[in-house]
């Protein structure tokens, strides 16, 4: 923790120096864009809400925006998921402007043939400050730190989404393609599209590892390749705006909510994570339970303890916490288990394929996560839980409903976003890990999305969030 904490004080304006070579990198892009036919470039960032905002600017200005950024008000990590500003947030507030700076080696193609770029964006103060409430900037110093420890975290997403033809959005939700669960007969009715998807990945240069239909109806899965956690968190970025991209093309609307449809299984936006100390991997090879290293236990311990805390920051929708709930491979208890599909902690053994190292799923986490916050608040867990190694409790063998002793029900996380709420603003270890402006506004948006659904009923808190978060 002591390491963040000088980060964040120790952390630079971005120099002179700085700006002219994020100016010249883009200058060197220029030419190979041009060929590509890119004539626009969207920036993004995720707001609290998980939310992706944007800015767009010509191609030429590209330099100029790389060196200095482009205006953004901090007003926007107030915006609800559907858009809303609850006024009881303190950034709900008029004042400011911030600068959203493209980070480089994010940059990768939206649309080609339709002249588009995309790249993630970083937000600091007019006078190049860090912002101290940048989810970014947040996920890249805990990515920094653990770096710095010798520390090599890979990370993957993977996203479920539903497709529906556009009648769908007046109300009553519908597949677009037919066929059973993860059934041949859908990949059959949707090849086309999944072609579309695939050629878009591809020439948008993303490593996808499966593409497949999913349990809903007209329900798909894609899993991106494990990269670096900053890396990752783009990936789900821009993996989601180009599903959302292809499916618009198909007339269809797409749903990466945690629940499309009452009683039925939801969206998931589960996060897998392999974790090397010098080139070593901490999850298997030990003489630990399940070939755990000792440090691989603490690591799994940490996260175990610090999940009711990380929740808000993996399902921040109210209606989130209406898919945790059992038999739906939501994973809603606290409890870890190896291939077990119903812990919040899934460990996945290392693979008989060279080079698949065993890994850990977050299955409770779905699409509604900022990314970037989430991929941040988990590296931080992960530090302090190397730190302060605690016990890890068995792994959950069988339905976690009936795994306690005695047979009764293994402990639940909690079961709505103001329960997880509490548990957020109590950890110390995220509000050291954040910082207080960080801590204190993400606190404030859960809080405001409580408030928000409270006065709906069950279909309508449904449908306010079906088309969100926007991807
Ligand atoms: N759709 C399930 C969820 O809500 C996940 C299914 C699976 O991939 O295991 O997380
Ligand atoms: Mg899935």
């Amino acid at each position: 923790m002591e390491a963040a904490a000088a980060w964040a004080v120790s952390t630079p304006l971005r120099s002179r120096a700085q700006r002219e070579a994020a100016a010249a990198h883009a200058t060197q892009l220029l030419p190979s864009l041009r060929e590509r036919g890119v004539r626009q470039v969207a920036i993004t960032f995720v707001n609290h809400a998980g939310s992706a905002l944007a800015k767009a600017v010509p191609l030429r200005r590209l330099p100029l925006v790389a060196s200095d950024g482009v205006g953004f008000s901090p007003v926007a990590d107030a915006f609800g998921p559907t858009g809303l500003v609850d006024p009881l947030q303190s950034l709900a507030c008029p004042d400011g402007d911030l600068r959203l700076v493209p980070a480089m080696e994010s940059l990768r193609l939206l649309d080609g043939p339709a002249g588009w770029a995309w790249v993630a964006g970083e937000r600091y103060e007019c006078d190049g400050a860090p912002y101290a409430a940048d989810q970014r900037l947040f996920a890249r110093r805990w990515q920094d730190n653990l770096a710095a420890q010798d520390l090599q975290v890979q990370a993957g997403f993977e996203i479920d989404w539903m497709v529906a033809p556009p009648e769908a959005a007046a109300g009553a939700w519908s597949a677009a393609v037919a066929g059973g669960p993860y059934g041949a007969d859908r990949l059959v009715a949707g090849l086309d599209y999944l072609n579309a998807l695939a050629e878009a990945l591809d020439a948008a240069g993303l490593d996808w590892l499966q593409l497949h239909p999913e349990y809903g109806d007209g329900q798909f899965e894609l899993s991106l390749a494990p990269a670096p956690p900053l890396a990752a968190a783009d990936q789900l970025v821009v993996a989601r705006l180009l599903i959302q991209r292809v499916t618009q093309r198909f007339g269809w609307l797409c749903s990466f909510s945690p629940v499309v449809t009452a009683d039925r299984v939801g969206n998931g936006g589960h996060l897998h994570l392999s974790v090397c100390r010098g080139g070593l991997p901490l999850l298997s090879g030990g003489q630990g339970v399940a070939g755990l290293s000792d440090a691989g236990e603490a690591l799994l311990a940490g996260l175990l303890h610090e999940l009711p805390a990380l929740l808000p920051l993996a399902c921040a929708l109210e209606i989130s916490y209406q898919r945790l709930i059992p038999s739906r491979w939501a994973a809603p208890f606290q409890v870890w288990g190896v291939e077990n599909r119903e812990a919040a902690l899934r460990l996945i053994p290392a693979g008989l394929l060279e080079g698949e190292p065993a890994h850990l799923e977050l299955k409770v986490a779905d699409l509604s996560a900022n990314p970037y916050l989430l991929v941040g608040a988990v590296l931080a867990v992960i530090d302090t839980a190397l730190r302060q190694p605690r016990p890890l409790p068995p792994p959950v063998v069988g339905d976690p409903e009936h795994a306690a002793a005695g047979g009764g029900q293994a402990p639940l996380l909690p079961q709505s976003l103001e329960q997880a709420g509490a548990a957020f603003a109590a950890s110390a270890l995220q509000q050291q890990a954040m910082g207080k402006p960080l801590h204190r506004t993400v606190l404030e948006a859960r809080q405001a999305e409580v408030r928000r659904a409270a006065g709906l009923v069950e279909a309508e808190r449904i449908a306010s969030t079906r088309l969100c978060p926007s991807p």
